[in-house]
């Protein structure tokens, strides 16, 4: 059962590291001991010499999906994790979980009991330091119940539930009155704009990369920062400190981050789970781009994240080179500062479409995306429309996206 101390032995941990160099003598010998004893004992890297992360492959999705079995001890295939996640969501003790994306693109993973309430510690911690000194009822709004979350309900002092975005939830959660909501920022948004009577003391923005314009509005309306906690079947790889900075868990997670085109604060990322042994998630290529910040006033020394830039896919390819979605949103948005919705299509080679709320200068946002192009081509050809912009609840929102499946690897990040 998941115990209080779980939480507080992870945020004293987290305390007692205070240079980059703790951190990293801390990690090193957690990350030794998982390649030596864990990572041989599923079949994919049996019989494999392991010393450094460098003995092993970089893999992705593909090649996880590909072989579900052979990167669990359980055996645990993919077909019968989908069966159970229809299901019970568990195959014996384990429990088995899965990400909202689009069919043929979900993640499976399974994890057990214990690693399951370290991850949830991990989370308090990070997000809610203290926690054990006040009551909280935290209200998290996902599309999928993912069953990590029901362990908390056994703790005393936390309250905590869950909300399927995928059924009418605005009542029960007016009812609940929650001191924390963690949500996809299009549901906080869809909250801010119907000015629900709800006054959280913390605010997070989970499972969906959080776009600027709705960071601001949402922050605004709650009169509070806005934080953020970044994770995805693949594990937590960061959660926003209380000054509102995105810190990466490189306690519990090796990360690396090769630089993509001229940028070099513009990284990939390859992620290690040294914390997991059920599943292993070793040299896992994230489809995410993210942007590395400064050191935060807050004093953690774990590596900050400016920015999520948004996923690999959703980069966009013109004459051969690549365009982060940053890029394209920035020119859309400064374009009319009443632009606080949009949607910007790759639809083919070298044609661009994008979507912006009636009442919007059309011309001035043609003039604006075709200016921030001309780096890039000459030729591109953009079409701009007005469009009644709705959030789908039954898909993650992607206001960048490339339709266009003709494009080039992108510079540093193509596959091995
Ligand atoms: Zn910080």
């Amino acid at each position: 059962m998941f115990e209080v101390r779980h939480a507080l032995l992870a945020y004293w941990l987290a305390r007692r590291i205070k240079t980059r160099a703790q951190l990293k003598g801390r990690t090193a010998a957690k990350l030794h001991n998982w390649l030596q004893r864990d990572v041989p004992q599923v079949p994919f890297y049996a019989g494999r010499k392991v010393t450094t992360l460098d003995d092993l492959p970089i893999i992705d999705k593909a090649t996880l999906m590909a072989d579900f079995a052979a990167f669990n001890t359980a055996g645990i295939t993919a077909e019968m994790g989908w069966q159970a996640f229809a299901g019970s969501k568990q195959i014996g003790k384990l429990v088995v979980g899965a990400s909202t994306g689009t069919s043929g693109n979900r993640g499976l993973f399974v994890i057990s009991q214990a690693e399951r309430f370290r991850w949830l510690g991990s989370i308090l911690a990070k997000a809610l330091p203290g926690f054990w000194r006040k009551r909280h009822r935290v209200a998290v709004l996902l599309p999928l119940n993912t069953p990590l979350y029901d362990s908390a309900n056994r703790m005393q002092r936390l309250k905590l539930r869950f909300f399927d975005i995928g059924q009418p939830w605005e009542d029960d959660l007016a009812a609940f009155q929650p001191t924390v909501i963690i949500a996809p920022p299009k549901v906080l948004r869809q909250i801010a704009m119907q000015a629900m009577p709800l006054a959280p003391e913390h605010v997070f923005a989970a499972a969906e990369t959080l776009d600027p314009v709705d960071a601001a509005f949402i922050a605004a309306h709650f009169n509070r920062p806005l934080r953020q906690i970044y994770m995805a079947t693949e594990g937590l790889f960061a959660v926003s400190c209380e000054q509102g900075t995105l810190h990466l868990c490189e306690d519990t997670m090796h990360f690396e981050l090769p630089q993509v085109g001229d940028d070099p604060d513009l990284r990939a990322v390859i992620v290690s789970d040294f914390s997991r042994r059920t599943q292993i998630m070793a040299r896992y290529r994230m489809n995410d781009l993210i942007r590395l910040g400064p050191p935060c006033a807050c004093g953690l020394p774990h590596q900050t994240v400016a920015e999520v830039v948004g996923r690999v896919d959703d980069c966009f390819t013109l004459a051969g080179m690549t365009i982060t979605p940053d890029v394209m949103r920035n020119a859309v948005v400064d374009a009319d500062r009443k632009i606080t919705d949009f949607r910007i299509i790759q639809t083919g080679a070298t044609e661009i479409e994008v979507l912006v709320p009636y009442g919007v200068d059309c011309d001035a946002v043609l003039q604006a995306v075709m200016g921030a192009l001309r780096a890039w081509s000459a030729t591109a050809r953009v079409i701009v429309r007005a469009a009644d912009l709705k959030p789908d609840m039954s898909r993650k929102l992607r206001r960048v996206e490339n339709r266009w499946r003709g494009g080039v690897p992108i510079a540093g990040i193509d596959r091995q």
